[in-house]
């Protein structure tokens, strides 16, 4: 029988639902479209919520749906405890929360502190205020150097492309101070050092919490706290997803309060969870973020980041485990999100990028932790090639054309029917333009196939939540060459990923899985096995 964590009641289960649970990460503006707009939104998101359950997940994390004017869709905030209205109202999500639970599905959402849009109410009010003001006080406004400041305060690059500063006209009409935006210009960051921004975000939290959200993953959580005096930087590559240890702009130690302060408040609300979105390559100051006192979970991208290619596998898993370890924190694992190259385009694309993606699904279900699972992978979507004029991600003006930037991996979802939009929409005219080539791809002819992509993930999604498997820790076996085995400790499944090029034999067992068809007992190249 199935085991459902958030099915059980009372105890550590409840409390700890998060612990190993299945995450499906919904892109809001391409899941469903319920309105006929071209854009998805909480109906539409509301009417798929059968096929989350048949999935087999335990929780969503909803992408940011609060109001905004979506200029970096949805990331730059204008009030954190509305609904925009592309996506519906407060009464839709309220319902959506509703209905999850009545699926047996917990409820995330995105939040988003760092930063919030140039049309907050408190961002307009810092324009037309004089500089020293408690208004400008909420963000990062300085003025600029050399006689009437026509330079920027600091050499600090956007992460989007072109200076992190941008400067204002004040009232009277002369140039004025600058304010910091570690994004887009339409993204100004908070100063985390005043109270009325750690306040406002406490109010955020219990609205949402209040309205029965089970938790929240949070937006660049290890920004916030930027160091005294916003000194220079030595700027090496600074591209979204390239950060390095070296990086002053991020995991200043002042963060850590800032996550207190947030646990504290969840902390009313025993069964909520805090997910914190933190590019911290250093194995140590990672875990800091995941103190018993801080977040409850981080995410982790070295999976993500690693070649098809066993060592490198068993390096990003080593590595990944052993940060946690030492806070006891469960690991998370995660192959790809909304800012990431689709995984079947970076395996090589085509029948190889398939099958490797089949392979790592098996690989990343069968470790110990979180799993979180990008809407489309389950489909086995590719990166989609926009032409120039249907691009939408901020990155590509800021970046001066030169990075095409995340609307590839963001193209609506097909769900059935022969041609786009695939049942989407019921507009032709979706957000982004989706592949005449997905007929093949959709959930529909999907659910028919047993040896489809979809199919996959169902079975492993099953097989997962059927074990009694509770070990935190990988025991590896020894493999040939190009190849990894590994059991969860103290369990009987073990997975085996071939990355060597050719069929090799496989290990002892009966196969409860197997990302394609297994040959003669050998397991073929890019694949990978559950074994028993
Ligand atoms: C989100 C991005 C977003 C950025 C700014 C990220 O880490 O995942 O999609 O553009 O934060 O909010």
């Amino acid at each position: 029988m199935r085991r459902n964590p958030i099915a059980e009641s009372g105890g550590a289960a409840a409390r700890y639902w998060w612990r190993d649970a299945v995450f499906y990460q919904v892109y809001p503006r391409s899941f469903a479209d319920s309105n006929g707009d071209g854009v998805g939104d909480l109906e539409g998101i509301r009417s798929r919520l059968g096929y989350l359950e048949l999935l087999g997940v335990d929780a969503l994390w909803l992408g940011p749906v609060t109001r905004s004017p979506m200029v970096d869709h949805g990331y730059d905030v204008a009030d954190p405890r509305d609904i925009d209205p592309v996506f519906g109202d407060l009464a839709a999500m309220d319902a959506l929360i509703v209905d999850a639970h009545r699926h047996g599905i917990k409820v995330t959402m995105d939040l988003v502190p760092n930063h919030t849009s140039d049309q907050h109410e408190w961002f307009t009010a810092a324009l037309t205020s004089a500089p020293g003001s408690p208004a400008r006080a909420r963000y990062l406004f300085r003025d600029g150097q050399g006689p009437d400041g026509p330079t920027p305060p600091n050499n600090w690059p956007s992460i989007f492309g072109g200076s992190a500063w941008s400067r204002v006209t004040e009232p009277d009409g002369s140039p004025g101070q600058w304010y910091l935006h570690t994004f887009a210009a339409a993204q100004p960051d908070l100063d985390w050092t005043n109270p009325q921004v750690r306040e406002d975000l406490t109010h955020t939290l219990r609205f949402w919490l209040d309205r029965g959200v089970d938790g929240f993953r949070i937006d660049v959580a290890h920004g916030m706290a930027k160091p005294a005096g916003l000194p220079d930087m030595a700027v090496s590559d600074n591209r979204l997803l390239h950060n390095t240890n070296e990086d002053l702009r991020f995991d200043h130690d002042g963060v850590h309060q800032i996550h207190r302060m947030i646990r504290a408040v969840l902390d009313e609300y025993p069964a909520a969870v805090a997910i914190g979105e933190i590019w911290v390559r250093d194995d140590e100051r990672f875990a800091r973020y995941l103190r018993p006192d801080e977040l409850h979970l981080g995410f982790n991208f070295r999976l993500l980041e690693a070649d098809f290619d066993a060592p490198a596998v068993r390096e990003a898993i080593e590595h990944s485990l052993a940060a946690v370890a030492r806070v006891q924190a469960p690991a998370t694992w995660t192959l790809s999100n909304h800012d990431a190259q689709r995984q079947v385009s970076r395996y090589g694309g085509g029948d190889t990028g398939i099958r490797r993606a089949r392979a790592m699904a098996l690989v990343e279900l069968a470790l110990p932790g979180v799993v979180f699972v990008y809407n489309g992978e389950e489909l086995g979507l590719p990166e989609v090639a926009l032409p120039d004029a249907a691009l939408r991600d901020p990155v590509w003006e800021a970046s001066g054309r030169q990075e095409r930037g995340r609307d590839g991996c963001r193209v609506p979802l097909p769900w059935e029917g022969e041609q786009p939009p695939f049942a989407f929409s019921s507009s032709a005219d979706t957000w982004l333009p989706m592949p005449a080539e997905w007929a093949d791809r959709t959930v529909d002819v999907q659910l028919e196939d047993p040896h489809s992509m979809l199919s996959l993930y169902r079975r492993a999604l099953e097989l997962r939540a059927e074990s009694e498997e509770t070990g935190t820790e990988v025991e590896w076996y020894g493999a040939p060459q190009g190849c990894i085995a590994f059991r969860r400790r103290g369990g009987r499944r073990v997975c085996a990923l071939n990355t060597s090029g050719v069929a090799v034999p496989m290990p002892a067992g009966e196969v409860l899985l197997s990302s394609v068809d297994l040959v003669d007992g050998r397991l073929p190249a890019d694949a990978a096995v559950w074994l028993s």
